[in-house]
């Protein structure tokens, strides 16, 4: 698109990529409309088709610009700036959007509680207004980032008279607010990404409030689809698990047996069909929020990354014994990829985990795709107060 073109052309000849500021840059970018083309102009974007958005990413990379850092802000690009599009106000936007693209707030997503984890919408913390600030008070638990974000997405019971799924709502916080605790929990990785989350009495302004009092599940669900397409759909050939084995087969004639080849070869497809699964996904995106059809990628991905990284522990088992490095780490920047095999292994477990346990996407996929009988709901109807704890 000859437009795409010139605002590139213009972005890069007032802020040249090799000596600006990397935030300074970005923002330029995010005031260009070249940070998400398909949003709406002033909002990062142009209003143009998503499908765009490679092209400019790539023009913008061949002349050394820098790229946000999706790795450490993965839950603020992949899911928090798409549900403040769609469900957040203007001032919302406004205060927000550029900020997380910039990356100079990192965002957390404080949904998972010790008891409400696959089942979201039975969380039990509290939201009760005072005036016109919300005082929070409760538990997360799994929150990714939470050691290092500024910002939270947060679900929170507003009312328990009502049936679970009716009394939430959605709130942005302010992870520096004093009644918020942050604590390390360390994974099989022996790295801690992530975190228990203590909220005693925070305080979040009205202003603060996605949507209407009430309606938090329906942003909620905004913000999963998004993360299965987050975690679910690689853009490139190769990009996740498959293209590490593939690269050692390529280089390394020892681990070459027949037998690991037709299973190399039957993973190398099943990786391309999901890929091009997650391209035709990406153009149903250009029409809205994403469907339920997220919930196959992502569960199709788990498989494959853990299935894969045992696949290359076989290719060279005396290396994935050899554990790389058993320090606590509190990394900012999860890696799926990084390291070495033993660690892609065991970090691939929480695959089938994180964004929605593979039962779940099952469930998902059987009655929202397939259209199958529901799965039995004992609480259905009844108040939240009511339901046995
Ligand atoms: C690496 C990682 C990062 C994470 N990051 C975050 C984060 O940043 N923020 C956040 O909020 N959460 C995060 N989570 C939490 C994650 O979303 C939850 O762990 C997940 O939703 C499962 O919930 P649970 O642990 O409570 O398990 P449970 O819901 O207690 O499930 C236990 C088991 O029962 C199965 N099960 C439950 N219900 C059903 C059913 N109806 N039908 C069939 N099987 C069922 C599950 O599949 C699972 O195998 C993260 C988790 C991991 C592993």
């Amino acid at each position: 698109m000859p437009e795409l073109d010139d605002k590139v052309r213009d972005l890069l000849s007032h802020y040249d990529p090799a000596t600006t500021d990397k935030a300074e840059f970005l923002g330029a970018r995010f005031d260009a409309g070249l940070a998400w083309v398909h949003f709406p102009r002033g909002r990062g974007g142009l209003g143009v088709s998503r499908g765009e958005q490679e092209r400019v990413d790539a023009l913008l990379a061949a002349a050394g610009a820098p790229a946000p850092d999706v790795g450490r802000n993965s839950i603020g690009m992949g899911m928090a700036a798409p549900t403040l599009l769609a469900f957040g106000d203007a001032d919302q936007q406004e205060r927000y959007l550029r900020r997380i693209y910039t990356c100079e707030d990192i965002w957390c997503q404080l949904f998972s509680e010790p008891g409400a984890g696959s089942d979201l919408a039975a969380v039990a913390t509290r939201a009760r207004l005072d005036g016109d600030t919300w005082i929070v008070d409760g538990q997360k638990v799994w929150t990714s980032g939470a050691h290092h974000a500024q910002r939270a997405i947060l679900v929170a019971r507003t009312d328990s008279s009502v049936p679970k799924h009716a009394g939430l709502t959605y709130f942005v916080v302010d992870m520096s607010d004093p009644g918020v605790e942050v604590r390390p929990l360390r994974q099989i990785t022996g790295e801690a990404e992530f975190n228990e989350v203590f909220l005693s009495g925070v305080r979040v302004p009205n202003s603060d409030r996605i949507g209407d009092v009430g309606q938090g599940w329906k942003v909620a669900t905004a913000t999963l689809n998004n993360e299965r397409v987050a975690i679910g759909a690689g853009a490139a050939r190769e990009a996740g698990q498959i293209g590490v084995v593939a690269d050692r087969w390529r280089r390394d004639p020892s681990v070459r047996t027949p037998g690991a080849q037709a299973e190399l070869l039957a993973w190398w497809v099943e990786t391309e069909v999901t890929r091009l699964a997650g391209v035709r996904l990406r153009q149903q995106l250009e029409a809205g929020v994403p469907g339920p059809e997220s919930s196959a990628m992502k569960l199709a991905f788990a498989r494959q990354a853990q299935e894969i990284s045992g696949l290359a522990l076989e290719l060279a088992p005396e290396e994935g014994l050899l554990y790389d490095d058993w320090t606590m780490t509190r990394t900012e920047r999860p890696s799926f990829l990084g390291r070495g095999p033993g660690f892609r292994y065991l970090r691939a477990k929480g695959n089938s985990i994180e964004g929605g346990t593979s039962e779940i996407m099952r469930n998902v996929v059987a009655e929202r795709v397939l259209g199958l009988p529901a799965d039995h709901r004992p609480d259905k109807g009844i108040p939240f107060k009511e339901v046995p704890r």
